[in-house]
């Protein structure tokens, strides 16, 4: 199971991932579209199918060829991810054995959810502040980079639990806790107790940590990772505060997620959807946010994922799209991603419903400087507009899967100024 410490601080570190030696074995899982690219940069050993019938390859590599392999599948595939990484081949195997992906796409989701808590998604929807978005992308990517392997990816990761928890203050049904088995970095996650259905768990996750594809695991690497996923980070935070400023009390449980090691093969995500499947959680719906603040020409502001995610959940995105966000003027389309393209694949493939909302990108439908020392806010404009969107989008989904329960009334139900 994932053993969090609850303050993440107390008690020895418990890592059990990949270590930090860039000459480690890592093995990989991926498709075997992607291995055709990478063949000089692994070894394959296996070639299995997943559940859905993927022609899928396992392969060795090394640690320091990670970024190389992020690097084939961002400038030829037009993508991040695009494998799930473990420390041994037996995991890996393991791993897709035990593969849920067709039983999560097709279950049953949120099928009896009608859209009917209009009196606080309305509410909600005019209080996302941009300056706030942009403060947020803009700590995060002043680190030197979050990378898995680094101090400025743990140090990241702390400021974002310290900075979700006084979000909290005051509020005796929300924890915070560090995942420190998630990965080398922890992941992040903050849960808000449901009053109803405490056992129905809606979870809200964007990656946490950021890569430069040119370096090889250099724990000193230039990844400001802005875009990628500093901005998925922060729709996060701002639909946080917003609800827990207005004292909003959910029907179900909620746990916001920062997810750990995204960009070297999902392993803070896959952590935690292995655990929670281990121990028989009950997760509802997933959402993912991994890029939300690139908008470049005349494109659509949003785009739903529409492969490994769950047809019922994706068609219940569109109804929210179109009841909250497209009377606002915006616009949206669908896209394909690719094999473990991000977070929501762990969910899929550990038996979730899971799907995702990404952003526009330019006309070729992809962010130019995912990737290097240019994913800044300064080459998004100096704006955090498109995020924007997304908050609103979190909103929505928050409040219309969670449900309200009531307000908390006399507490930290105050919005304090920008920092
Ligand atoms: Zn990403």
């Amino acid at each position: 199971t994932v053993r969090a410490r609850a303050d993440g601080r107390r008690g020895p570190p418990t890592t059990t991932a990949a270590p930090d030696d860039p000459f480690a074995p890592v093995y990989i899982v991926t498709s075997d579209a992607t291995w055709q690219g990478i063949r000089g940069l692994a070894r394959g050993v296996a070639r299995p199918r997943d559940s859905t019938g993927m022609p899928l390859v396992i392969a060795e590599t090394r640690a320091d060829r990670l970024g190389d392999i992020s690097r084939y599948v961002h400038e030829n595939e037009r993508r991040c991810g695009g494998y799930f990484a473990f420390p041994d081949r037996a995991q890996a195997e393991a791993f897709v054995r035990g593969d849920r992906a067709k039983l999560a796409m097709a279950k049953s989701a949120l099928a009896r959810y009608a859209l009917d808590n209009q009196a606080t998604v309305g509410r909600w929807l005019p209080q996302v502040q941009e300056q706030r978005l942009y403060d947020t992308i803009n700590h995060l990517s002043r680190y030197r980079n979050r990378y898995y392997a680094s101090s400025h990816g743990r140090t990241s990761a702390e400021w974002i639990r310290e900075h979700w928890q006084s979000l909290a203050a005051g509020r005796s049904d929300v924890t915070t806790e560090l995942c420190s088995t998630c990965s080398t970095q922890p992941s992040v996650i903050l849960t808000i107790r449901g009053w109803d259905l405490p056992d129905e768990v809606v979870v809200l996750g964007a990656h946490l940590d950021s890569i430069n594809g040119s370096t090889r695991n250099d724990p000193n690497q230039l990844a400001p990772g802005a875009d990628d996923d500093a901005s998925g980070i922060a729709t996060l935070t701002e639909t946080l505060r917003i609800a827990l400023a207005d004292g909003w009390q959910p029907r179900r449980t909620v746990k916001f997620m920062g997810y750990a090691a995204e960009e070297v093969g999902l392993r803070g995500s896959n952590a935690i959807a292995q655990s929670f499947r281990a121990s028989g959680v009950n997760v509802v719906s997933v959402l993912q946010v991994d890029m939300t603040n690139y908008k470049s020409g005349a494109v659509t502001d949003m785009k739903l994922i529409s492969d490994y995610s769950n047809t019922d959940l994706k068609n219940f995105f569109v109804t929210l799209f179109d009841t909250y966000l497209a009377p606002m003027g915006l616009t949206r389309s669908n896209t394909a991603c690719g094999y473990a393209c991000s977070d929501h694949a762990s969910w899929t493939n550990a038996g979730y419903p899971a799907a995702m909302m990404f952003e526009a990108g330019d006309p070729g439908g992809s962010f130019p400087y995912i990737h290097t020392p240019y994913d800044t806010l300064a080459t998004m404009g100096e704006s955090a507009q498109h995020s924007v969107k997304f908050t609103q989008f979190a909103l929505a989904y928050l409040g219309e899967t969670a449900k309200t329960r009531g307000r908390v009334t006399g507490g930290p139900a105050q919005v304090l100024p920008a920092q």
